[in-house]
This record gives structure tokens, C-alpha cells and sequence, in this order.
């Protein structure tokens, strides 16, 4: 039987792989002109690899690590309680340790030991925290951090998802977060290894009127099968980027209603002084941008990368700044917060997701009131199935290893749905292009 494959991100490469190790006819339709999605490598700003996109496996028990370890990966153990420097609301700074032992009101914003109050229907995260007493300097602790990580203000984010996401992350997805030294694009690579992958092909368009599939790229090519999973950005289909036919049933209009993707955006420094002392990985800044961090942290290396991260409200101060003017004002910022006026970048770059149009934001989120959107917009719909980060269950969301879970699922959907003799079986049809 065959399947078509749209997006060659993390979810839609675990897809194709898992097709075509079962013996599926299987082809991925990609419209960058490389693979990956939101997970990408750089290997020309610095001596080492630099993550433009998705750069930490978060938890130790993620179904990453079965891939990691068969391929041998060296990974890097962010230490976050003795590599990490936070400037505290009173102005000093601390080490990570030193804050949470110090400072029981910021340690309940990093430990998440909260009492179990259940939210109330369509409470955001900001008002449930205020309800149950965090004041505004704990607020702008979460702002500063795990808001800013969730990739959204907190009040757009639903808090039922948030309290749900939290509950069960540890217990499913395990503790800390790990980088893998040689790059999150060893992944990438490995699991597309002998897949017909077609580049520079954004779809346009997906017919499943019929017992099967149909699809219309730009340049006018079409493509059959018996089926298709949509493993594309949530933003893409949020704006509309396919046009289905017919369209989509009520139950996946109204997930798609409910979900929203984050502006993430990450500015990239090569700085010509150290910022810190040498054990020092992560500053958690009181300033726009509030979390900071080192690639070239774990590598042999005389380099002195920083990356921001940032996002939400954060991210789109920046942005209307211009390219220029970001990448200005967020170092501007960091050399005031540090007292080193003489801090300067040789080279710099700012990803910007949410102007990627073939993205259209960083990750998804559930609005207040729309908890179950995720599971609504995962649910088969034969001949379509559905892959994707925002579509992961909401412990695994707005991840790399959400994104993978999904597409084994989507592809273990189909290898189902094929065991039931389809009417028609197509082979399929691609244009005579070589493959990725
Ligand atoms: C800045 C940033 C940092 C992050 N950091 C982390 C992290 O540290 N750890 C972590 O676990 N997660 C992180 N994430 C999230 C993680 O990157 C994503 O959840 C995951 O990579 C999503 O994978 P995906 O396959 O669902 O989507 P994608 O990777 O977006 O793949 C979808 C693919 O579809 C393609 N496409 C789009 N439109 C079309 C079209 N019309 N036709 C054909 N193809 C199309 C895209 O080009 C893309 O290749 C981060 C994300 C960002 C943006």
C-alpha cells in the first residue's frame, strides 16, 4: 500500500520510516530545500555545531534515546542548578542553587510543587497562578522563564493543559535536559536514510474525496496514494497553507481552533569575550531577552557562542526592530545587565520562526477553554492521518520527541487501517526528480 508523507520534519520522518521498514511504498514531500523542520543544524557560524531550531532533549526517558544510543551520540547534561546564573528580582546575582535554596518563592516557579487546586474552565496560566497566591515577583519569574519556554504569554496559555503538562512530564518524559554534542541533525539524518524524499516541493493542496489521496504540489505536479499524513506545522494549516478537498470535518475545524503557535525566535552571538566564568552554560537575565545560553558550552573550542532564546510578547518587542535592530537591542540589553559595555559579537544571526513560511511560528499551544484540541487534531481521519508536534499528547508537546511519538503513532494508524483490503490500492505516482 502506499502512503504519501507531508513534511519532512521529525514527525513525518518517524512516520516514513516506520512505513518503509514495514515494506510500505512510501514517499516524503518536502517544501524546504533540506530536511528537519524545526530541528536545525548549523555547521558555518562556529567550529561546532549550533541548533538555529530544537536544541535539547528534555527528559532523560524520551523515546530520542533509543535512536541516541543506537547511533552512539555524545550528549551534554545541562547541570541547571550549577551551570546556571539567575539575576534575581532584588538586582544581585545568583547561582541557580543558590536561588532555589535561598528564595522559597523562586523555587516553587522551578520545582512546580503546587497545590493541587484543579483550574477552572477557560482559566489562562496567569490568572490560575494568581489565584492560588503567586504575587507579581513570582510572576515575572515564571514570565522570565518557564513562560518564555512554553513559548507564549501566560495568558494565552490554557491552564488545564499547563497543569496537565506539568503533572505527567516528569513521570513520563523523566528528568533534565541534554544536548547532543555532535548535532540534533544526526537524528534527522539517520532516520531519513533510504527514504524517497522529494525537496523544494511545498504542497498546495489535498484531494481525499476519493478512496485515496491526492495531492498538488506548486509547480502543478500531482501526486496519488492510498493514503497521506499531514506531518506539517501547525501554522501552516493555521493560515490556511493547504487548501483540503472536501474540507475538513467540523471536530478537526474546532482542535485547529483551539491551538495557536508561539512567536520563538533565537539570536545567535559569537561574542569576542567570555561572558561568564568557564563553568557557567546559562544566564537567566531579568532583561528582554531573559534566557541566554552557550552552544559552545561541552565542546573543545575557543569560541564564545550565546544564544538567545526568546519568545511570546519578548520575542515580538524584538522583532519590530527589524533584523538588525534585535539583534542590536537584545545584546544591548545583556551588556547593561552584565555591567560589560565591552562586550561585542563578530558575528551574529536571528532565526525567526514566525516569518518562516513554511512554519509560521515556533510551537503550539492550547488557548484557555480548548483543553483536548491536541488529541481532537490527532484523531485519524482515513484516508488522512495527522503527525506533529501540536497534535502530541500535551507532556510531550512543543517537542522534538513529542513530534517523533506522533509520527510512529500516525504510521502504526495506517499499517492498521491497511490491514482492512482498500477498493482501490495505487501505486504511486512521483515526477522523475532525484531524490533528496
Ligand atoms: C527555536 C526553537 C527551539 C526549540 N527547542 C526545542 C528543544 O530544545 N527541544 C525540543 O524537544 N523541542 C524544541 N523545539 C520544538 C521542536 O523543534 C518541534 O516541536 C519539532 O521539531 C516539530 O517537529 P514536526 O515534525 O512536528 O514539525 P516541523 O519540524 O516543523 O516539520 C514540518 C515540515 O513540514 C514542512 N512543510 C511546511 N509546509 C509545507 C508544505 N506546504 N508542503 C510540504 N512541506 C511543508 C516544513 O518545511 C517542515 O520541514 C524548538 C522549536 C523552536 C522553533
Amino acid at each position: 500500500m502506499s502512503t504519501l508523507v507531508l513534511g519532512a520534519g521529525m514527525a513525518g520522518l518517524s512516520a516514513a520510516k516506520t512505513l518503509k521498514d514495514a515494506g510500505e511504498d512510501v514517499i516524503v514531500l518536502e517544501a524546504k530545500d533540506r530536511i528537519g523542520g524545526r530541528t536545525f543544524t548549523n555547521r558555518t557560524f562556529a567550529d561546532h555545531p549550533v541548533e538555529f531550531g530544537a536544541e535539547f532533549i528534555h527528559g532523560d526517558k524520551v523515546a530520542l534515546w533509543s535512536i541516541v544510543n543506537e547511533l552512539g551520540l555524545k550528549t551534554l547534561h545541562w547541570q541547571k542548578t550549577l551551570d546556571s546564573l539567575v539575576h534575581m528580582e532584588e538586582g544581585n546575582w545568583l547561582s541557580m542553587s543558590e536561588a532555589r535554596s535561598r528564595h522559597p518563592e523562586f523555587d516553587i516557579t522551578r520545582s512546580w510543587l503546587l497545590p493541587d487546586v484543579d483550574p477552572l474552565p477557560n482559566e489562562d496560566w496567569q490568572s490560575y497562578l494568581s489565584r492560588i497566591g503567586f504575587d507579581e515577583k513570582q510572576l515575572r519569574y515564571v514570565r522570565r522563564s518557564f513562560a518564555n519556554a512554553c513559548g507564549e504569554g501566560m495568558r494565552f496559555l490554557s491552564a488545564s493543559a499547563v497543569i496537565r503538562g506539568l503533572r505527567s512530564t516528569l513521570e513520563q518524559n523523566g528528568d533534565g535536559d541534554y544536548r547532543i554534542l555532535s548535532g540534533y541533525d544526526a537524528i534527522v539524518n539517520h532516520l531519513a536514510q533510504g527514504l524517497e524524499i522529494y525537496l523544494n516541493d511545498p504542497i498546495l493542496s489535498v484531494d481525499w474525496s476519493g478512496s485515496g489521496v491526492s495531492v498538488q504540489s506548486l509547480d502543478g505536479e500531482k501526486y496519488e496514494a492510498d493514503s497521506a499524513i499531514i506531518a506539517l506545522p501547525l501554522g501552516v494549516l493555521l493560515a490556511d497553507g493547504i487548501k483540503f478537498q472536501p474540507g475538513l470535518p467540523r471536530h478537526k475545524q474546532n482542535a485547529l481552533r483551539g491551538l495557536r503557535m508561539g512567536p520563538v525566535i533565537k539570536l545567535v552571538y559569537k561574542l569576542t569575550m567570555p561572558l561568564a566564568a568557564k563553568e557557567v552554560m546559562a544566564i537567566y537575565a531579568s532583561s528582554n531577552p531573559p534566557m541566554w545560553w552557550s552552544p559552545s558550552f561541552g565542546h573543545n573550542t575557543n569560541e564564545n557562542v550565546w544564544t538567545a532564546f526568546v519568545s511570546g510578547d519578548w520575542a515580538m518587542d524584538l522583532l519590530v526592530k527589524g533584523e538588525e535592530g534585535a539583534l542590536e537591542s537584545a545584546l544591548s540589553s545583556l551588556k547593561k545587565e552584565l555591567g560589560l559595555p565591552e562586550l561585542e559579537a563578530s558575528e551574529s544571526h536571528l532565526q525567526n520562526w514566525p516569518d518562516d513560511p513554511y512554519t509560521r511560528g515556533g510551537y503550539s499551544f492550547v488557548l484557555p477553554g480548548h483543553h483536548g484540541a491536541r488529541e481532537k487534531l490527532a484523531e485519524p481521519t482515513p484516508p488522512l492521518f495527522w503527525a506533529g508536534e501540536a497534535c502530541a499528547q500535551e507532556h510531550q508537546a512543543a517537542t522534538v520527541h513529542g513530534a517523533l511519538e506522533t509520527g510512529l503513532r500516525a504510521a502504526h494508524e495506517v499499517l492498521n487501517h491497511n490491514k482492512i483490503p482498500a477498493p482501490i490500492a495505487t501505486k504511486l505516482r512521483s515526477k522523475p526528480k532525484s531524490p533528496a
